[in-house]
């Protein structure tokens, strides 16, 4: 399988290439130059499969260099956990994606990105060092999934005392190969510093850099997978399907899409963000406008320009009367995003978190407007407990912290201290991962 850039077509490469490329050197992301829908015997036997086979069989179709039993390989080590759907009605379950080793969706991606490159690795002689600036979820993602590997390193940047206290026990707590740098700045000073140390000549003589960033075609791929195993543990089999889905740099729905163009049967897509509104907005008006992040409870989703807008007008041929055929898009307060979280622990005894929350707020308007001949599955992107501080106090005090995540929140923090000055950043970076 080939890979085309969004910018330009013609500019084609292949996996692995993309892989290491990330982005594309004219800017644009990749996709896959052929999407064909798979035999339809496949969907019919999705129920019998288990979620390692259904990826399996999925991975085969995307990813070449690797041979069936490398690929399987990779396969069991990255998927080691569940996605359990959990029915709340006959008309909407919610599928949990936060049962990975850092609690959020974002291991999918992240861990089968990590093995893919440690696979790649192997051929050359040196060693990978992943640079990584992080807000929160993403750098813990990455670094998890690198956990351990003897020839990559990774430095994660995070902005002192701007990430919550379990995150920061999260991207502390790992020692090993993962080096956590604590930047006295702002997220966006961790990205500047990023971004100049892939410049860097003397950084780039001494090591192989690459960045894992969140646009990687190999971080994208996986997130088609579970959306086939979802379709096959649904009990109210027969009825269309809808997927809510919430959405940031939108790459989840976009790995939805892609399920959809393999012949999975959906309905609809319904992208479901909180105020940070620009895809909305672009559904309603044909204007596509970036604005500045807006800060908010569901802050993973705080996205003011999402990456994969591009992909999904690739998908689409840039035509937005084809979008909405397969996708519409709310936006909720977080007002809203409360209420629904305590609605669901009081009729349901379900806790969901503010991002799965406003998947369901989503959910809630879209079938307000129509019969229910359908049935709806809300994706949640993380465990509960990971956003305790901004739950309703009546829903948070009955949490259960997660085993690992005590373990972490119990471990003694291990972070390197430094300014946001790109001098002093690169001294340590030489001196640490020499
Ligand atoms: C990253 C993230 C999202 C948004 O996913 P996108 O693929 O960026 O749309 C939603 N919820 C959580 C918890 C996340 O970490």
């Amino acid at each position: 399988m080939q890979y085309y850039s969004t910018n330009n077509h013609n500019h084609q490469v292949s996996f692995k290439q993309a892989v290491f490329d990330g982005i594309a050197p004219d800017g644009g992301l990749y996709l896959p130059t052929e999407i064909k829908p798979l035999n339809s015997s496949f969907i019919r036997s999705l129920f019998q499969r288990s979620f390692t086979e259904i990826s399996y069989e999925i991975a085969r179709v995307f990813v070449d260099y690797i041979n069936d039993n490398d690929l399987q390989t990779i396969i069991e080590k990255t998927f080691t956990f569940d996605t359990p759907l959990v029915p709340l009605s006959e008309n909407v379950s919610i599928l949990e994606l936060f049962h990975g080793p850092t609690l959020a969706f974002k291991d999918f991606g992240a861990r089968f990105l990590a093995n893919i490159l440690d696979y790649f690795n192997k051929d050359e002689n040196s060693e990978i060092i992943i640079l990584v600036a992080t807000s929160g979820d993403t750098g813990s993602a990455v670094a998890h999934g690198f956990y351990g590997s003897d020839r990559i390193k990774v430095a994660l940047l995070y902005p002192s005392g701007k990430v919550s206290k379990i995150q920061e026990q999260q991207l502390t707590t790992l020692d090993k190969n993962i080096y956590a740098f604590e930047i006295r700045g702002t997220f966006d000073d961790c990205q500047k510093l990023v971004k100049r140390a892939f410049l860097d000549t003397d950084l780039k003589n001494k090591f192989r850099l690459s960045s894992a960033n969140s646009i990687n075609i190999a971080r994208l791929l996986p997130q088609s997978f579970y959306y086939f195993n979802a379709f096959a543990k649904v009990k109210e089999q027969g009825k269309p399907l809808v997927f809510s889905v919430p959405c940031g740099n939108f790459g989840n729905i976009t790995g939805g899409l892609l399920a959809n163009r393999l012949g999975l049967p959906v309905k609809k897509f319904i992208a479901a963000v909180n105020c940070n509104q620009v895809f909305c907005n672009y559904l309603q008006t044909g204007v596509y406008e970036p604005k500045t992040a807006i800060q908010t409870i569901s802050n993973a989703m705080d996205v003011g320009n999402p990456s994969n807008f591009a992909r999904i007008n690739a998908l689409f041929g840039g035509d937005r009367e084809k979008i909405l055929k397969k996708v519409c898009s709310y936006s909720i307060t977080d007002r809203e995003t409360r209420a629904v979280i305590e609605e669901l622990y009081d009729k349901n005894k379900y806790l969901i978190d503010p991002h799965g929350a406003v998947g369901y707020s989503a959910y809630k308007k879209y079938s307000a407007e129509r019969p229910s001949d359908y049935h709806t599955i809300v994706l949640e992107t993380a465990h509960p407990a990971k956003f305790q501080d901004v739950l309703p106090e009546s829903v948070s005090k009955n949490i259960i912290i997660p085993g690992r995540l005590q373990e972490a929140l119990e471990k003694q923090k291990k972070s390197i201290l430094v300014s946001n000055d790109f001098k002093e950043f690169k001294s340590e970076l030489l001196y640490r991962l020499k």
